[in-house]
């Protein structure tokens, strides 16, 4: 029986993990992390009896405490809650579905506890890949992953020799403007840009996706994830979400995942990786597939793309200051207190005004979070 741990059980990956493990009924769950929906944390607990559960607020734990009162589960909060469910000692794989660089540190913790990672939290990777990387290879974890483009690059690594990687194609839906001017998104609002053609995700990547900011996070991401160069990654539009990433060999071969759009598959493959399960669900029918589109990517109207490239190559402590940027500038958006278009502006501003650390630590990846936010305090 495997055992796996979640770190933001709640969450759209979470919720999904949780289904992956109740259809397959051989995977044990040891421990349960959320922010501060204890309604459903208490229904997972009920369901999966985890012997740990932890809730980011203090004051929800001990809610959540009293609810959970029969039964037979440690509750704990905060980051101490957060780095047990990393390190719980059953768990064989911890899955990072939590939104946020508060996924470094319980990330590192569940490494140097020589837990697999399955990860979805692509913060960690794009902020401290080069923390993480090699502390995994150190340690003997493998990086699973869980982001639906990566686990296409990884399923497609399998298909050739990794030395002959010459580059990796990652797909874009393209996202809800896809094919707008800049004029056109003078006046977006919030539910228009929480409306995605194809996935169905939390809030943040759903914006994220509609600015294609999310794919340059994970163009950050695949550069740490397989030992690439920024440049060895280029973009896709490829808008009905069908190819879901290729990789070419330095002989001109491509390989590709292809599939229907669920998170599901990415997920069952990193928990079972190298097996392959049954997973119910629509199949791709290329009898009714009338077309597979392709285009370049807008990177003038989406230059939150161009930006995050930048980061890519530059790298040190800029793609903190990208990602940080950006989860300020999209919680402004969903509050109202910014225009969707001023999200790209603000990121670029933060970058320009950045001093970039080289190789930066733990702790200055954070402090750079905290200066990035307090910039953005004052400025808007
Ligand atoms: P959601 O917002 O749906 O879920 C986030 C989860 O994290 C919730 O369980 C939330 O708990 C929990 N959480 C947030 N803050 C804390 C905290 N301080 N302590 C403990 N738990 C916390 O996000 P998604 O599932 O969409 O995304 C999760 C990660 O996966 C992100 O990094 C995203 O980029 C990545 N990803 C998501 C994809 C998707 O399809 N959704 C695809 C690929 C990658 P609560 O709800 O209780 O507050």
């Amino acid at each position: 029986m495997k055992k796996i741990a979640i770190l933001g059980s709640t969450g759209s990956i979470g919720t999904q993990t949780l289904e992956v493990v109740r259809e397959n009924g051989d995977i044990e769950v040891t421990a349960l992390a959320a922010g501060s929906n204890i309604a459903l944390l208490e229904q997972q607990i009920r369901e999966f009896s985890p012997k740990l559960a932890a809730v980011w607020s203090e004051e929800k734990a001990l809610e959540l405490k009293e609810k959970v009162r029969d039964l037979d589960v440690k509750v704990l909060s905060g980051m101490d809650g957060l780095l047990e469910t990393a390190v719980q000692p059953d768990a064989e794989i911890l899955v990072t579905a939590i939104v946020g660089m508060i996924g470094i540190l319980p990330t590192i913790e569940a490494i140097k506890a020589k837990k697999d990672i399955a990860l979805a939290n692509k913060e960690t990777l794009v902020t401290a890949g080069h923390i993480i990387m090699p502390l995994a290879k150190e340690y003997g974890s493998a990086i699973l992953p869980v982001d639906s483009e990566h686990s296409a690059i990884f399923q497609s690594l399998q298909g050739g020799q990794r030395k002959a990687l010459h580059k990796i194609l990652l797909t874009a839906s393209g996202g809800s403007f896809r094919g707008k001017t800049r004029e056109e998104l003078e006046n977006i609002q919030v539910e228009d840009a929480l409306k995605h053609p194809n996935w169905e995700m939390g809030r943040k990547i759903t914006i994220d996706s509609s600015t294609m900011v999310n794919k340059g996070l994970e163009v950050i991401e695949a550069k740490w994830l397989f030992d690439v160069s920024a440049d060895q990654v280029e973009v896709v539009v490829q808008p009905q979400s069908i190819i879901h990433s290729m990789v070419e060999y330095e002989d001109g071969a491509i390989i590709a995942e292809l599939g229907t759009p669920d998170m599901k598959l990415p997920i069952q493959y990193a928990l079972y990786y190298p097996e392959r399960r049954y997973l119910p669900g629509d199949r791709l029918d290329f009898s009714s597939l009338s077309q597979i589109t392709f285009e370049k990517p807008d990177m003038d109207t989406f230059y939150g793309l161009k930006l995050a490239f930048e980061a890519g190559r530059r790298g040190g402590s800029l793609p903190t200051v990208l990602n940080a940027a950006n989860e300020k500038a999209v919680a402004m958006f969903l509050d109202r207190k910014i225009r969707y278009l001023q999200i790209p502006e603000i990121i670029g501003t933060c970058m320009e005004h950045h001093k970039i650390i080289e190789n930066p630590s733990v702790e200055e990846i954070l402090n750079t979070e905290q200066e990035t936010y307090e910039f953005i305090k004052n400025r808007w």
